[in-house]
C-alpha cells in the first residue's frame, strides 16, 4: 500500500509529490497522470501555457533542486496597468525591495524539471492512465483501465474539472465569467524592457507578459473568442497590437492562439475522508492577477509539510488547520480578483469614473501600493 497517491501530474501535483518526498524520504508515493508528457519539442518555439510565477514560489521550487531552462524565463521588472479612462497604476520591483516582480515561465519547461527530479526517487512510482473509479473506506482504492492501487491518502491535483472532486460530491459554487482567456506568443517590433502591461478595456482585459528576445506572451480575457480564433495570424496580431494602442509596435505571431474558459470555483472544504483536494481541483480564479498556479503551489507546500511531519498520519485537527489556513489565503485572492473583474466589467458611467479615480489614487498612495504588491508577491 502507498502512503500517498497523487492524482494529476500537472505543476501542482508534481511539485507537491516532490516537496513531500524531499521532506520525508520514508514515504511511498504514486503519481497517477492520464498522459505521459512529451517534452521532445520543448526547445521549439514557446509553449502556449505560460505563467507568471511569484518570487516566493520560484524560490520554493528551486530549493527542490529542479533544473528548468532559466534562459527561457521572462522577467517582470515593472508593471504598468491602465484603466479605460487614461487612469493607471505603475509599480516596480524596487517598490518592494525585490530583484523582480515575477518570472514568466513555460508550463512544459517547469513540469519537465519537476518530473526529472522526482524520477530520482525510487520510492516514487509513476502510473500513466486515467483514474476512473475510487473507493474510500479504511484506505483508498484507485482504479483505472490498466491499474488498481491502494493508498492511505489520495491527494487530488486533477485540475479544474476534477473527477475526484465530482466523485466525492464536494460542494462547489461555480461562477462563470462568460469569457475565455485567449493566450498566444508574439515577436514585437519594440523591446519589451521587462515591463508587463495590462489594459482594462471595459469589455476585456489584455496582458502583455515579457519573454526573452523581445517576445511576449499575452492573456486576453474576452468574450470575442470564436471571432479571434478564426482570424489568420496576421489579422490576429493586428487586433492585439491595436487593442494595446501599439505599445510594443507591430506584432508577429510565434505561437498560435488558444483559449481557456474562465470561471471561479469556490469549494468550501478541501478534505473528505482520506481525500484531499489541492490546486485547481480545489479552487480556480480569474487569471487577471496571474495567481492560479501560485495558489496551488501554496497548497502543495503546506500539505507536503503536514504529511511529511506526521508520517502521512495527520489527525483531524491538523487537517482542519491546513484547510482553514489555505481557505483564508485562497478566498482573499479569489475575492480580490473577482471584485476587480466585476468593477472593470461594469458599464455604468459612475462605476467607470470611480474605478478609474481609484486606480489613480492607489498609484499616488505609495505606501498602499507597496503593501498591495508585497501581498501579491508572497503567494
Ligand atoms: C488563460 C490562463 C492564464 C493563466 N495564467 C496564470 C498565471 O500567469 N499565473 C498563475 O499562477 N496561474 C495562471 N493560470 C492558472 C493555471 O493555469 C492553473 O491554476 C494551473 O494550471 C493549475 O495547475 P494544477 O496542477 O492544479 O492543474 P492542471 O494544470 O489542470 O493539471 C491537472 C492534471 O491532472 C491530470 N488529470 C486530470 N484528470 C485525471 C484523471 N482522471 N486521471 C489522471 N490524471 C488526471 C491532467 O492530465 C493534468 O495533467 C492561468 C489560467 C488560464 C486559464
Amino acid at each position: 500500500m502507498y502512503d500517498v497517491a497523487v492524482v494529476g501530474g500537472g505543476l501542482v501535483g508534481s511539485s507537491f509529490a516532490l516537496s513531500l518526498i524531499k521532506q520525508n524520504p520514508q514515504l511511498k508515493i504514486v503519481l497517477v497522470e492520464q498522459r505521459k508528457p512529451d517534452f521532445s519539442t520543448n526547445q521549439d518555439g514557446f509553449d502556449n501555457k505560460i505563467y507568471a510565477i511569484s518570487p516566493h514560489n520560484l524560490e520554493m521550487l528551486m530549493t527542490l533542486d529542479i533544473k528548468p531552462n532559466t534562459e527561457r524565463f521572462g522577467t517582470i521588472q515593472s508593471m504598468n496597468v491602465r484603466g479605460d479612462r487614461n487612469s493607471k497604476i505603475e509599480f516596480d520591483s524596487h517598490d518592494c525591495n525585490s530583484r523582480y516582480l515575477a518570472k514568466i515561465i513555460e508550463y512544459r519547461n517547469l513540469q519537465q524539471s519537476i518530473l526529472a527530479e522526482l524520477e530520482q526517487f525510487s520510492q516514487v512510482e509513476f502510473v500513466y492512465g486515467t483514474l476512473n473509479e475510487i473507493w474510500d473506506n479504511d484506505s483508498v482504492i484507485l482504479k483505472g483501465d490498466d491499474f488498481f492501487l491502494q493508498a492511505k491518502w489520495l491527494v487530488a491535483a486533477d485540475g479544474a474539472n476534477s473527477f475526484v472532486r465530482r466523485k466525492f460530491d464536494f460542494t462547489v459554487e461555480q461562477i462563470p465569467y462568460y469569457q475565455s482567456g485567449v493566450v498566444a506568443n508574439f515577436k514585437c517590433e519594440k523591446p519589451n524592457l521587462n515591463v508587463a502591461h495590462q489594459w482594462f478595456t471595459g469589455d476585456g482585459i489584455l496582458a502583455y507578459l515579457p519573454l526573452p528576445n523581445n517576445q511576449i506572451s499575452i492573456v486576453w480575457s474576452t468574450d470575442r473568442v470564436e471571432e479571434l480564433l478564426a482570424l489568420s495570424n496576421e489579422e490576429f496580431a493586428a487586433q492585439v497590437a491595436n487593442e494595446s494602442n501599439y505599445e510594443l509596435g507591430q506584432l508577429e505571431v510565434i505561437t498560435r492562439p488558444a483559449a481557456f474558459p474562465l470561471r471561479l470555483n469556490l469549494v468550501n472544504d478541501f478534505v473528505r475522508g482520506h481525500i484531499i483536494l489541492i490546486g485547481d481541483a480545489a479552487h480556480t480564479i480569474h487569471p487577471l492577477a496571474g495567481q492560479g498556479v501560485n495558489l496551488g503551489f501554496g497548497d502543495a507546500w503546506e500539505l507536503a509539510k503536514v504529511l511529511a511531519h506526521t508520517n502521512a498520519q495527520p489527525d483531524a485537527a491538523t487537517l482542519s488547520r491546513f484547510v482553514a489556513l489555505r481557505l483564508a489565503e485562497v478566498r482573499k485572492m479569489q475575492m480580490t480578483c473577482h471584485m476587480l473583474h466585476r468593477l472593470f466589467h461594469n458599464r455604468n458611467q459612475i462605476v467607470n469614473l470611480v474605478r478609474n479615480f481609484g486606480l489613480n489614487l492607489v498609484n499616488n498612495l505609495t505606501l498602499l501600493k507597496k503593501m498591495l504588491i508585497r501581498s501579491a508577491m508572497t503567494y
